[in-house]
């Protein structure tokens, strides 16, 4: 089963997906969490997009169409994986779709977690004072979430047309949108 969780930055994608990791097995394919990774590790790529990271801009689709191909052979091995961030444009849907049908597979699920703004601004202050992350700033957020709403967002179409978008709420706690997620996974 291959899954997109979809929605806003701090929508709680993340959490969910490393708890779909722990209770299903499956894997979890953050393109956030590899970025970060190759800025750590200091790498050639890691300096290429630790700028456009941190005003919360999107990086160029090649770069995360790429990380993503190169993580496809471990995702079939386990049965499956969790897309979480990605993809976040139209190109990035596409290539997606072609690079999985090449290997006889498909997208099963998108799980659309709703989330209104103010609710993710909250959020998002909680996580910056814990974590620190860069692009949690205020300035950086608004541009992460006006990209969402002009790039991102647009995709909900091209889902529901094929029937594969389910939407959740995500605006309780983890517990209750991880029951959300569960039911629309097992469809009930
Ligand atoms: P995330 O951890 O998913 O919120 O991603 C953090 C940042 O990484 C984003 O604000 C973008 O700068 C970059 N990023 C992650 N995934 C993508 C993607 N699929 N397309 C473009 N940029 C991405």
């Amino acid at each position: 089963m291959n899954l997109i969780l979809f929605g806003p930055p701090a929508a709680g994608k993340g959490t969910q997906a490393k708890r779909l990791v722990d209770t299903r097995g499956m894997i979890q394919l953050s393109t956030g969490d590899m970025l970060r990774a190759a800025i750590a590790s200091g790498s050639e790529l890691g300096q290429r997009v630790a700028g456009i990271m941190q005003r919360g801009e999107l990086v160029s689709d090649e770069i995360v169409v790429e990380l993503i191909e190169s993580r496809l052979p471990e995702a079939e091995a386990a049965g499956g994986a969790i897309f979480d961030g990605f993809p976040r444009t139209l190109a990035q849907a596409q290539a997606l779709d072609v690079m999985l049908q090449r290997r006889g597979s498909k997208i099963d699920k998108v799980i659309r977690l709703k989330v209104d703004d103010e609710a993710l601004m909250h959020r998002v202050a909680g996580r910056f004072a814990e974590s620190g992350r860069p692009d949690d700033n205020p300035d950086s957020f608004k541009v992460r979430l006006a990209a969402y709403n002009a790039q991102t967002a647009p995709l909900l179409p091209y889902y529901e047309d094929q029937d594969k978008l389910v939407e959740v709420d995500g605006m309780g706690t983890i517990e209750v949108v991880a029951a959300g997620v569960d039911r629309a996974l097992d469809g009930r």
